[in-house]
């Protein structure tokens, strides 16, 4: 991991005073806890406590390493991340089987979840389980990768002169990195109506969309949405491993292959993508086609 030296390199805070509140996390408890994008910085002050309480800890594989870092020594840590590349529902179900089965042992747990709980994360179906089995809880929400992303990379997600709403838009490429998954009626994403999409929202974040970008780009643009709208790809948002490609609708697909950019990405699509010549403040890597 080349983490350490970027960090020291971009001045990336690590050293965080931990606030101690016992009373927090109590035993025989769950905290669903939003760990934000991957800057230390952008935890809450509540994850803080919450992570300082734990006895143990179970996390996604999209909690980066400066946060996984901040993990207080002796507590128990658990990693719910990708099983081969390959979770399915049966894994998700394992992860609440885990959750249930450490709460009833009389721990105190915090499942520490990329970015929001509740923001394309299935925090909503492990609360449910949590709820359903007499578990108390709490949610901590987190900084979700939608809005820290973009602004990581310079870019407004509304700009008064715009836009006036955003839509926020699984492009369901999950298997692979978050564990999240459509049900099974809509594995094929058909649950996104992109050419109605195209036609209400003058900006979109989009999560999980590498694996389809291809028809959803194509679906845009079937949609109305001119091959020359801008669209920003950034990968590892708000970490030293930050990578920023910026193109248009119609040139993505081959852009992005020509520049290995890997998942987790975030894309936003409009004109507010145009800021970032302006106002890209933090010292990630501009990705240039065929680079
Ligand atoms: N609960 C998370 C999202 C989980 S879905 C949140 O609120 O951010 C997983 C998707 O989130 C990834 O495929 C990617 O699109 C996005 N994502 C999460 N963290 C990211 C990061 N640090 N950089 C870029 N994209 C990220």
């Amino acid at each position: 991991m080349v983490w350490a030296a970027r960090q020291r390199e971009i001045g990336v805070v690590t050293e965080i005073p931990i606030p101690h509140d016992p009373n927090f996390l109590r035993k025989g408890m769950v905290a669903l806890v939003g760990a934000g994008p991957g800057d230390p910085d952008l935890l809450t002050v509540a994850a803080l406590k919450a992570l300082w309480a734990a006895d143990v800890v179970v996390h996604d594989a999209l909690v980066s390493p400066l946060i996984l870092a901040l993990i207080p020594a002796g507590c128990e840590v658990i990693s719910a991340g990708k099983r081969g590349g390959n979770p399915d529902s049966t894994h998700q179900a394992d992860i609440c089987d885990t959750l249930v089965a450490l709460a009833q042992a009389n721990r105190r747990v915090v499942r520490l979840k990329g970015g929001d709980p509740f923001v394309f994360g299935r925090g909503g179906e492990e609360a449910s389980r949590l709820a359903e089995e007499g578990i108390p809880f709490r949610i901590v929400p987190g900084l979700t990768a939608g809005i820290a992303g973009p602004a990581y990379a310079g870019i407004p997600i509304t700009h008064r002169l715009v836009n006036a709403n955003v839509a926020f838009v699984t492009g369901h490429e999950s298997a692979e990195n978050s564990g999240f998954r459509l049900g099974e009626a809509e594995q094929d994403g058909s649950r996104v109506d992109w050419e109605t999409i195209a036609q209400t929202f003058p900006v979109l974040v989009l999560y999980m969309a590498m694996k389809n970008l291809a028809s959803v780009s194509q679906r845009l643009m079937a949609g109305g949405r001119s091959a020359e709208t801008p669209v920003a790809l950034i990968q590892w948002a708000t970490t030293p491993e930050q990578r920023t490609l910026v193109t248009t609708l119609g040139r993505v697909v081959q852009d992005v292959a020509s520049c290995d950019l890997k998942p987790p990405v975030i894309i936003v699509i409009g004109e507010v993508v145009r800021y970032r010549e302006a106002l890209a403040w933090f010292a990630d890597v501009t990705v240039q086609p065929g680079g």
